[in-house]
């Protein structure tokens, strides 16, 4: 499938996976929109401000980046997510589960639901999940329901749109270096962020775009479901072995 004269719109655009499958889409030739809060940091040939989970903004969002790629959505990539912190679920509070949630599940859908009239025959939805969508670990119970949730609304969409040639992939990620996932997850602490990768060789958001492009380059006939891709010592979210510790 060639990418160059395409359309994309790209959500959690200002950073990280966002911000590289931003470049990387656009090195292949695709007009790309890309959406986040933080409009001012989206380096794509047009940059709109969008809050996933805010559905008056996303609309208008919609409609703009519509009219901006001239009438149609070939690439739609849900990337947009976060965690907030990492702690026991009875210390958890209501703002953060419902950002996560929001963010990461209603949000998705919400971007999904609004752009599906506007994507071309051909077209591929892309999702960002988790290797927490996949496997509990401690501690990080509203970020694993929201990516648990997101992989059954994936699942659930493939049903509904099977039979059109709209194409969905999730990238289902372990730990990623070079985003800003793990220092909003930690609300700043810049410590704890970097003690998250200590150790250990981590696939980059490049390594992550990567598959992206590999799914987004297949033949129409294929549908590649899902990829879960890890650093080859981590086994869950759960379970790394860092440099010097014993398997
Ligand atoms: P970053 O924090 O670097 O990027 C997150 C992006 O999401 C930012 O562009 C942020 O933009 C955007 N975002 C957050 N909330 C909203 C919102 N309400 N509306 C619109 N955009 C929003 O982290 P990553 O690049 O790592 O994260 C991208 C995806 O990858 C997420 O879905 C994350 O869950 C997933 N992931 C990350 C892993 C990792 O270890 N890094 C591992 C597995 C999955 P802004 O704040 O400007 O709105």
């Amino acid at each position: 499938m060639e990418l160059a004269g395409r359309t994309a719109i790209v959500t959690g655009a200002s950073s990280g996976i966002g911000a590289v499958t931003v470049r990387r889409l656009r090195e292949a030739g695709v007009r790309v929109v890309g959406g986040a809060r933080r409009v001012e940091r989206i380096d794509a040939d047009v940059a709109l401000r969008l809050d996933v989970t805010d559905e008056e903004g996303a609309r208008a969002f919609v409609a703009d980046a519509v009219d901006a790629l001239g009438g149609g959505i070939d690439i739609l990539y849900n990337n947009a997510g976060l965690a907030l912190g990492r702690a026991p679920f009875w210390e958890s509070t209501p703002e953060d589960e419902a950002a996560v949630v929001h963010t990461n599940v209603d949000g998705a859908m919400r971007m999904t639901r609004l752009c599906l009239p506007h994507i071309r025959d051909g077209g591929h939805i892309l999702f960002t999940g988790s290797v927490a969508g996949r496997q509990a670990y401690p501690n990080g119970a509203s970020y694993i329901a929201a990516k648990f949730g997101l992989r059954g609304f994936v699942y659930a969409l493939r049903e509904d749109l099977l039979g059109r040639p709209i194409r969905i992939t999730t990238v289902d990620a372990g730990l990623v270096t070079g985003t800003e996932f793990s220092r909003t997850r930690f609300k700043g602490d810049e410590r704890k962020a970097a003690a998250v990768y200590e150790g250990v060789d981590t696939p980059t958001a490049d390594d992550v775009v990567d598959c992206v492009l590999f799914a987004l380059t297949r033949p129409l006939h294929v549908n590649i479901d899902e990829i879960v891709m890890k650093a080859l010592a981590q086994s869950s979210g759960a379970r790394i072995v860092r440099r010097g510790e014993a398997s």
